[in-house]
Parts: structure tokens; sequence; C-alpha cells
């Protein structure tokens, strides 16, 4: 693009759905002319899209618009924290414009006001991809916006409404879009993915002349005829979703997954009147009963959850609760986070905060207790063959993933003989597991499709 278009600069704050927000506006700042410049000082305007999940994000988001004020002092805000607009605007008087999530045409329109669009025939030259801040060989691929749930300690619902899902042919289409691209592995995020199609009353759409449900079967049916990787996230265990464990163990033609046998689980907690305070969908007994299940349909499925301590009203009891459910569930991978009340928040109003120190001493233990979980489960690898993806070559190694690992969050796989090999990111590769560690695995390729 030539020197005499519009500069934007852009920020991007916050968790995956946030990032595909970040790739819808860079696409279509792209589309109409507008160059993306990743310096303060080459930016006409600045836009900034935050997050205002916990505090620290808070603080975080804040810091960048004021960041951007600073250097640049033309600044657009977005996003989840756009929801509070009077603490921006005391924070930070001077920005031009503040929205919230998925706003595109506030950001869009504001953009305009600030730096008018310049018309170019060659802008239709953007790949249809979009601009994508992941690297380009996976992608995340947002199902719905909202929530219908409640937890008292999230403020999602508020920020966002009620869960509203995608037309399942619209989702396929994109994701069609993601592969001829180049993406090899979809992640299919939302709020609630167990929940997809439940406000359409899972109406039907047509997609490569045939129908679909918008339903997280049939999506996940029409995700499997793009043959690369799709992997769920946020998923509740609702009794359906036995339906697509057995999808995982279904196999094209040539041998690969339909679906990824990886499952990410949100659980947050186990002892039965925490959960209650947290107001969190789903009863643990019957959490314990789907996993068993699961794990008998689909033997090598991966697990991953994530869990608060620390919750107000949280004994040693109900910790113990969650350290002995750990134990039993043998969960795969596992993230914690030590409570943080945030703003807004109805959790905030319960009665027994428990103190700083013993949230830190708690997650501590948590976190010891799943190493060792996690080191066991990953040494039980060693000695497999394991169909990876590679995410990056540094130096000799390279750098990838198995099916029971997700970009960014879980653990990776080192191939020593990365380079030697010839393996380029977006590779699948077949590496042979030769050691384990909490976390990570080591290997060496057995063969390539480079
Ligand atoms: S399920 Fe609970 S934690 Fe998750 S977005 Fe909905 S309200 Fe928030």
């Amino acid at each position: 693009m030539s020197a005499a278009s519009p500069k934007v600069g852009f920020v991007s704050l916050g968790c995956p759905k946030a990032l595909v927000d970040s790739e819808r506006i860079l696409t279509q700042l792209r589309v109409e002319g507008y160059d993306i410049v990743q310096s303060y000082d080459d930016a006409d305007v600045v836009v900034v899209n935050t997050c205002g999940f916990i505090d620290s994000a808070v603080a975080e988001s804040l810091d960048a618009i004021g960041e951007a004020m600073a250097e640049n002092g033309k600044v657009i805000v977005t996003g989840c924290l756009g929801k509070r607009e009077e603490m921006i605007r005391g924070a930070h008087p001077g920005v031009l414009s503040i929205s919230g999530p998925q706003d595109y045409g506030s950001v869009m329109g504001a953009v305009h006001a600030a730096l008018p669009p310049r018309h170019d025939p060659f802008v239709d030259l953007v790949p249809d991809t979009g601009v994508k801040l992941t690297p380009r060989h996976y992608a995340y691929l947002k199902i719905s916006e909202g929530c219908n749930h409640r937890c008292s300690f999230c403020i999602i619902p508020s920020m966002r409404g009620d869960l509203v899902s995608r037309p399942v042919d619209d989702v396929l289409r994109e994701a069609e879009r993601l592969v001829r691209g180049g993406v090899r592995e979809l992640l299919v995020i939302s709020q609630d993915t167990s929940a997809y199609g439940v406000d359409v009353r899972y109406a039907e759409r047509t997609w490569r002349e045939r129908a679909y449900q918008t339903r997280m079967k049939a999506l996940c049916e029409g995700l499997s005829e793009l043959g690369v990787w799709t992997r769920l996230h946020y998923v509740y265990p609702y009794p359906h979703v036995d339906d697509i464990i057995s999808l995982m163990t279904e196999r094209h033609a040539d041998g690969s997954r339909k679906l990824l046998p990886y499952l990410d689980v949100p659980l947050q907690h186990a002892s039965p009147r925490i959960l209650k305070l947290m107001k969190r969908p789903g009863a643990i007994d019957r959490t314990r009963e789907r996993i068993a299940r699961w794990r008998e349909i689909c033997p090598d499925l991966t697990i991953r959850s994530t869990f608060i301590v620390g919750f107000p009203g949280e004994t040693e009891d109900d910790f113990q609760q969650l350290l002995d459910f750990l134990d039993e569930a043998q969960l795969d991978r596992v993230g914690a986070f030590a409570y943080s009340p945030v703003e807004g928040a109805t959790a905030n109003l319960l009665p027994d905060a428990v103190p700083e120190a013993v949230k830190q001493e708690r997650l501590a233990r948590f976190m010891d207790k799943q190493a060792e979980i996690s080191a066991v489960r990953l040494e039980a690898k060693v000695g497999t063959v394991q169909s990876c993806l590679v995410d990056v070559v540094d130096g000799d190694l390279a750098i990838a993933r198995t099916m029971g690992d997700a970009p960014e969050i879980d653990g990776v796989v080192q191939i020593q003989d990365g380079r030697e090999a010839g393996l380029r990111p977006g590779d699948f590769v077949e590496v042979a597991i030769m050691g384990s560690d909490e976390h990570d695995l080591y290997g060496e390729v057995v063969e390539t499709d480079a």
C-alpha cells in the first residue's frame, strides 16, 4: 500500500474472543485501505481493544490506553472495558470514542471520523481469510456471543448479554475460507460451546448442499469435512456432549480424526457448596459420571479444565474436596486462578472472603498436585508415536503440539531434529516421544508430510 494511506495503530488485549474481534476490525480497516502500523509515531490514530474480565486486565487496559494517549494522543477504545465508559473517561478524558465488544460499526465510525478512508481499487487484494493475529496455521472460530448462565464471579453476561449463536452455515463458510487460506487447526470458542444453537432452536441451514442444524454436533460434522484439526473449547458437561465424544473416535479414510480427542471443560470447583455459591451449571457427581463415560467412549481423550481457588466462603474442607477431585478425575491439563473480585460481580457480596495469603497457599498446593498428575500422564506417552502440528522452528528445534495440546494454554512437544527433518510451521508430523516432564514432551521425527 502506498505511503499516502491513512495509518492506524492497533493494540489488542484480552482473551481469544477479543482476539477474534481484533481480527475482524483489522480486516475491515485493511479492506477500506488503511495501513496497520507498528509504532505510535507512525500512526495517525490508535485503536485499543480492551479486556475487562478481571481487575488486572482492567488495569492493563487502562495502562495501554494511557500509553497510547501519551505517545500518540488520538485514541479509539473498544472491547469489554468499553462497557465501563465512565471509568475510562475518568482516567483518560481525551479518548476519541468508546465502544463495547463486537461493536465493529462504532469502531469503524470513529476511525472514519478521525481519519477518512482512502479509496483504493486494489483493496480487494486483502486475502479473504481476513487479517489474523494468530500464526497462519491455526485460527479461532467464534461460534456465538454472550451467555445464558449467571455465574456469580463473572460479568460477561452483563457485558455481552445472553447467548446469540451464529448461523451454522455462516460459521462453516468462515471455517472454509480459513482452511483455504492455509489454516490447519480450527479452535472453536464461545462462552458456552455446548449451548450453541439453543437460542435459535437449532435452526437448520444449508452448507455444501447439505442440511445442518445450528447445533454443536452438526457443526463438528461440518467442520470434519474440511480435513483439518478441530478443537473444542468451553464445553459444559451436558449429556449431549457424549455424541461429540463418539465423533472423536471416528476417522476419515486416511486415518485422521474427524474431531480432535480434546475437550476444554471449565469446571471451576468440585465442592457442591462452592459450586452453588458460584451459581455454576451442573452437579459435580454428574460431572464425575460424565468424565468416566467419555473416557469409556474415547480412551485417548485429553480433558482440560480451569478452576478458581479461594472463592469467598471456601473452607479447608471445600478445598480438600477440590484436591480429591483432581486425584480422582486425573485431568490431563489444568489451569487455576486465585479468586479475584471483579467489579460488578455478585460474588463480591458473599461473606467470608478468603485472605490473600490463604488463596496463594491453596493455589500453590493445587498446582503441585496437578503437576504430579500431569507428569504421570505425560510419562505414559513416552514410547508412543504422536501426530503433531508444528508451530515454530527455532534453531535445531521444532516446537509442535500433539492432538492433546491447545496453543498458548497447554504444553508442547520439543522435536530435537526438527530443522534437520526440514519441518516448517503448519506441518503435520509423526513424532516418537522419547521423554517428558511436568508440562512438555520431547521427541524425534518419525515421518513428515513436508
Ligand atoms: S458460563 Fe459462567 S463464567 Fe462462563 S461466561 Fe457464562 S456466566 Fe461467565
